[in-house]
């Protein structure tokens, strides 16, 4: 096996199942000693209705691997800490984190109140800022670390009857783009995916590609994005069925006018979204680059 993860410390949040589960086997399998943190909640993220980090824990050991429970809350500043707390006194170390823990509260944004975003946003969003955080400090100090966000379509894309979720989803990119930028000396590098795979989330949907959505051909792409070989960083792959793909956030050469009116944009909006020779700017300066180009400086 080519991947190993032989020496790793893998901290998976919502690893109780679907998804999580699946990443966990996987790195468990390739050698990654695992936190599997879940809090066992319901898919809307009330109550805790089974203890389903343990069982997976028994199914890494079954395959030979090591792995440690963990049923802290990732929707809090304290709860993150003792997920990182966890890995630190059951294996001295921390080097990969897969922020995958969700819920969903679906409603069209005219039916959405507080109550619906506010956990929607703590448990995608601030759970990674939760979980990632404590981690933070010790993989600059081991000049290694490796951060995975689940991201979603819904966020690059929109969905109907989901804005607190794809907003959350879609400011997690935001998250690793920063992050790819400051942890670049440090050999610290993140990632996002979209994932797209049969699990309790998911089964409503009706989808008749379900067959072909197994999670574990996600987690292949997520054991790349954690391994010490990933080359890539602030970067989007969708992946789900087998496909693995780059999503990214371009710009257009747009239209350029020194004496700019509101006129001028109504009766230019085909340059303004003509995306030919479009570019993918690898920082928000970087962007400043077209401009400057394009006024001759
Ligand atoms: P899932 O419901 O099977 O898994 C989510 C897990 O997160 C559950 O086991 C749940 O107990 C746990 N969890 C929820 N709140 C938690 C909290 N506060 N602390 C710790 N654990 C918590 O769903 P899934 O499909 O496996 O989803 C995994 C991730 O992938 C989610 O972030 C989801 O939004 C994202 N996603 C999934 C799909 C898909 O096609 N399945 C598509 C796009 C994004």
């Amino acid at each position: 096996m080519d991947l190993s993860f032989d020496g790793r410390v893998a901290v998976i949040t919502g690893a109780g199942g679907g998804l999580g589960r699946a990443h966990a086997l996987e790195l468990g399998r390739r050698g990654a000693k695992v936190v599997v943190n879940d809090m066992g909640t319901s898919l809307s993220g009330d109550g805790v209705e089974q203890d389903r980090a343990a069982i997976v824990v028994k199914e890494i050991e079954e395959l030979g691997g090591i792995a440690v429970a963990d049923t802290n809350s990732v929707a809090t500043v304290a709860g993150g800490q003792a997920v990182i707390d966890t890995a630190l006194s059951a294996f001295g170390r921390v080097d990969v984190i897969v922020n995958n823990a969700g819920i969903l509260r679906d409603k069209t944004f005219h039916n959405t109140s507080p109550d619906d975003v506010d956990p929607v946003l703590d448990v995608h969003l601030k759970g990674a800022f939760n979980v990632t955080r404590p981690a933070w400090a010790h993989f600059r100090e081991q000049g290694f670390g490796r951060v995975v966000v689940t991201s979603s379509s819904a966020g690059f894309f929109g969905n109907f009857g989901q804005s607190s979720y794809a907003a959350a989803k879609l400011a997690l990119v935001g998250l690793i783009k920063v992050l790819a930028i400051e942890g670049r000396k440090y050999d610290i590098k993140a990632n996002a995916i979209g994932p797209v795979a049969q699990t309790r989330m998911t089964e409503g949907f009706d989808n008749p590609l379900a067959d072909h959505l197994d999670p574990a051909l996600v987690s292949a792409v997520v054991a790349y994005l954690s391994h010490d070989s990933c080359e890539p960083s602030g970067e989007i792959l969708s992946a789900g069925g087998g496909r693995v793909a780059r999503v990214f956030v371009g710009v257009t050469r747009g239209y350029l006018n020194g004496d700019l009116t509101a006129e001028d944009v109504r009766d230019h909006l085909t340059e303004i979204f003509d995306d030919a020779g479009y570019v993918v700017p690898e920082n928000s300066m970087a962007e400043m680059t077209l401009l400057a180009e394009m006024l001759g400086k």
